[in-house]
């Protein structure tokens, strides 16, 4: 992975800079919030770039360069929500079209996939994309995306994605990596050979728990064009606001991601040698099945944890718990969050998919956030105590 870009700047360089240029009217050094519908134009069809703003925002495009930069892209593309991007993408095909896709993926991807758009024609196979060779084998003459997600929701299981992009691609098809729980910081799918890097923004990009968004990134020309086609045709698009907030978020990516990946480990060798806890899923660890191969493909490990607690009493009694990792849903925010996946997340996934998956009652998933890490350590302590 080359840690400069074309501009010849580090990545902390780029979060805070790449594509955010000073306004050019005032001299603002920071993005307007460009809250407007419309632009006016001087004549028929004598406009500045600007007609409609589903189509085209300042505040939006300063999000898409700056965090393209982040992923080493050439373009970003950003959606109103992380699954808003993803299903751009699988709009891309047709009726008849097929897609290869990790089975653990984000509960709400596997829910679009199976109960929208498989109803509309496109058909979907589901592979444990850890044995690479899964996936050549779902390989049809009419697939047209291998859709993955490394590290997975809630599992923590990876996908070797020099070896998946060399199948996909043999097939032409596109390789899309929803890169959402690696963040740019820590993983950078385009620089691997994949097509397409899509993210639920909503967390580690953002990463103050304060908006819903979605981007994907990628280096083709032609498939950006498509996807704004998509954008444009369909209209998930993000608001000025929600851009704004999530650009203030990457400028910080760098300093948030290092806390985290700091954080994450100390809770998850806390948690792997505490008594209570049967089973801890961190990528970062030694003993995780695929350690080597994450130590390859990515630099930092997140601050997101999965413990197996034997029961969905013991996990409900660790949840509840915990003062400072809060109950909620979603994850990638300043703050620590705790839940269950089988009953939040994961819900809309069939009960007998999620035991296969090992999205058992019992499973605890931890999004670490960049508290004070003894404060953290002490506050799980005390919860497993209390058990
Ligand atoms: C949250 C999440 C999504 C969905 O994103 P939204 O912004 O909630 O639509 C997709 N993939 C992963 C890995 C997620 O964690």
């Amino acid at each position: 992975m080359s840690e400069r870009d074309e501009t010849n700047h580090r990545f902390g360089t780029r979060a805070i800079h790449a594509g955010q240029e000073p306004e050019p009217a005032t001299g603002a050094i920071m993005p307007p919030i460009f809250q407007t519908s419309t632009y006016v134009q001087a004549g028929l069809g004598d406009h500045k770039g600007y007609e409609y703003a589903r189509v085209q925002n300042p505040t939006r495009e300063a999000l898409e360069r700056n965090v393209a930069a982040l992923e080493g892209g050439t373009h970003g593309i950003a959606f109103s929500s992380g699954l808003a991007a993803i299903e751009a993408v699988v709009k891309l095909l047709s009726a008849g079209d097929h897609v290869v896709s990790e089975e653990n993926t984000y509960g709400g991807t596997h829910r679009m996939f199976t109960k929208v758009l498989a109803r509309l024609g496109v058909e979907f196979t589901f592979v444990d994309s850890r044995d690479p060779e899964q996936i050549r084998d779902a390989m049809r003459p009419e697939t047209r995306l291998v859709h993955l997600e490394t590290p997975t929701n809630p599992m923590m299981r990876l996908c070797d994605l020099e070896a998946a992009v060399e199948i996909a691609h043999e097939r032409e098809a596109l390789l899309c990596v929803d890169n959402t729980f690696a963040s740019p910081y820590n993983q950078r799918p385009l620089q691997l050979g994949a097509d397409i890097a899509v993210h639920s923004s909503t967390k580690y990009l953002n990463g103050h728990s304060d908006i819903i968004g979605g981007i994907a990134v990628v280096n083709d020309d032609a498939l950006a064009e498509d996807l704004r086609f998509v954008r444009k045709s369909s209209g998930g698009v993000p608001g000025p606001m929600d851009c704004w907030l999530c650009l203030r978020g990457t400028k910080t990516l760098h300093l948030r991601m290092e806390a985290h990946n700091r954080n994450g480990e100390a809770v998850a060798r806390f948690l792997q040698e505490h008594p209570a806890v049967e089973e801890t899923h961190y990528p970062g660890l030694p003993s995780h099945p695929q350690h080597e191969l994450a130590t390859r493909q990515m630099t930092g490990f997140t601050g997101m944890v999965a413990v197996e607690m034997g029961s969905g009493e013991r996990a409900r009694g660790l949840v509840e718990g915990t003062r400072i990792f809060a109950l909620a849903e979603s994850l990638g925010g300043v703050e620590s969050l705790i839940g269950v996946p089988a009953l939040m997340t994961h819900a809309s996934v069939p009960p007998e998919r999620r035991a296969v998956l090992g999205v058992t009652d019992g499973l605890v998933r931890l999004s670490v956030g960049v508290e004070d890490p003894d404060d953290l350590l002490e506050d799980l302590d005390r919860a497993l105590a209390s058990l």
